[in-house]
């Protein structure tokens, strides 16, 4: 099967969240199991290709082909989509030619591919526009449309008067096509002009047909539900884990456990808090967005940070950073505040810490819950979409804490049991054997994505 994904983001080429992690492994690990695989993103500002030709970059990693589209006028910026105070104005014009580039760099290469795999609502226009201006061109004839739906609340939307933007015939812009309540939605266009839906996990795809979780296209995902399926992502054990990972301070396996507190120590040392193995160290990395539960987190940080110790990595909105600043001036040697993306720091933490918060509000998959697994790091989390899927209460004989509402008091109540556990050597080191040897590895949810593949061949 060949295949084509198009993504703004493609770890590890450029990256802000779960997105990047996905389209960074899916490729290979779909090249393992035959398919013929190309993989297309812009030519952000640090991408360096292994080379160039014409206006793009080629970078290559084994049989698969990472090609890179290139505008400095657009893409050459120090963000890929915005800054902490808003959207870049012209994401409209930079995805838009993206898209059409990407169609037009198929047809140069002369790759016809069976499936055109969209990611988000950043790629969506290349379905768009292979349904749209590109339906009677021949070279596409058999080219199916897949989207991933990798967050429902992320649509790209962009006032009426930029429609002409897209080079797209008015005839589209209709509530059953990209229009939604006067607006264009990209996502919208999307879902509707793709054979096959998925998103990732499956309880986010049934929470995604419902009014609280649809953001507004629940109707459109209900009409298309024989066309919509839930993959659970997956992580690359090749980036995650704890035996071979350089950016951690030292290797450590279920065998030799005593040395992920090597990892802690020195990092309370370098990160400035009270260096001492005994206290509770709680990690957190993450965007900071209203998605990711940081107005329960703050609220009831105060109570947190009087017990135990807290690390949160994190870009995003102002006014979180704000809230999260006042806290770490307060708490100067139990909270480390890290307002950057940093991989290094990332991986450390996961390493570090004995628990891992992901208190979201809601969470269409959730990647940080299965790397803290393998790092020995106990997740601490809401019970929603992915989280829902990948962790079960110690409770119940699983491997995480579960939060019995999307609460603060709830929130206190899963550290604290997390606490009680921790105190309790034998049984805390009995949880870190059970959850590193969990797997959530690429080579099951390939097969899904080929066997998605194969019925957006089918599908009339
Ligand atoms: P989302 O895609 O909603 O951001 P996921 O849990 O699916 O959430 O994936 C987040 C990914 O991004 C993980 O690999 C996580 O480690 C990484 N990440 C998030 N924020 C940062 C940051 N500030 N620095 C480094 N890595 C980050």
């Amino acid at each position: 099967m060949k295949i084509a994904i198009c993504s703004s983001e493609v770890f590890p080429y450029a990256k802000t969240g779960g997105l990047a992690d996905v389209t960074g492994a899916l490729p290979a690990a779909l090249s393992k199991k035959g398919c013929e695989v190309k993989v297309f993103m812009p030519l952000y500002k640090n991408v360096k290709p292994q080379k160039m030709f014409d206006d793009y970059g080629l970078t290559k990693e084994g049989k698969v082909e990472f090609y890179f589209i290139k505008n400095d006028n657009y893409f050459s910026r120090d963000a890929l989509y915005g800054t902490p105070q808003g959207d870049y104005p012209d994401n409209l014009e930079r995805f838009s030619f993206y898209s059409k580039q990407v169609l037009e760099l198929l047809k140069k290469l002369k790759f016809k591919p069976d499936v055109c795999h969209c990611n988000d609502w950043q790629a969506a226009l290349v379905n768009i526009y292979l349904k749209t201006t590109y339906k009677n061109d021949e070279f596409f004839k058999k080219t199916r449309t897949a989207i991933t739906v990798h967050n429902l609340a992320y649509q790209g939307l962009f006032e009426k008067d930029k429609y002409p933007v897209m080079g797209l015939s008015w005839d589209y812009f209709n509530m059953h096509a990209l229009e939604f309540y006067g607006k264009i939605n990209l996502l919208k266009g999307g879902l509707i002009f793709s054979d096959i839906i998925n998103t990732v996990s499956p309880t986010y795809a049934k929470q995604i047909q419902t009014p609280d979780y649809g953001c507004g296209l629940d109707g459109v995902l209900r009409e298309k539900r024989d066309r919509l399926i839930g993959i659970l992502n997956a992580i690359d054990y090749d980036v995650w884990s704890p035996e071979a990972d350089k950016l951690i301070y030292k290797n450590y396996s279920v065998k030799k456990l005593e040395d992920k507190y090597v990892n802690k120590t020195m990092f309370q040392k370098e990160l400035g808090l009270k260096v001492d193995k005994g206290t509770l160290m709680l990690g957190m990395v993450t965007r900071l967005a209203e998605q990711k539960g940081i107005d329960i987190l703050s609220s009831s940080l105060d109570y947190i940070l009087k017990k135990y110790q807290v690390v949160i990595l994190g870009v995003g909105d102002e006014k979180y950073q704000k809230i999260l600043k006042g806290k770490a001036d307060k708490f100067k040697k139990a909270f480390s505040l890290n307002l950057t993306f940093d991989e290094k720091i990332a991986h450390r933490i996961y390493a570090a810490c004995d628990g891992f918060l992901m208190p979201s509000r809601f969470e269409p998959c959730g990647l940080s819950q299965m790397i803290s697994y393998k790092y020995g790091t106990t997740p601490i989390v809401h019970s929603t979409g992915g989280l829902k899927d990948t962790v079960v209460d110690v409770a119940n004989s699983g491997g995480g804490y579960v939060l019995d509402n999307y609460s603060s008091e709830s929130l206190i109540k899963a550290v604290d049991k997390c606490a009680a556990v921790f105190k309790n050597e034998k049984k805390q080191i009995a949880l870190m054997k059970k959850v590193m040897g969990y797997n959530f590895s690429w080579d099951e949810t390939a097969k899904k994505y080929m066997d998605m593949y194969k019925k957006a061949q089918t599908l009339k």
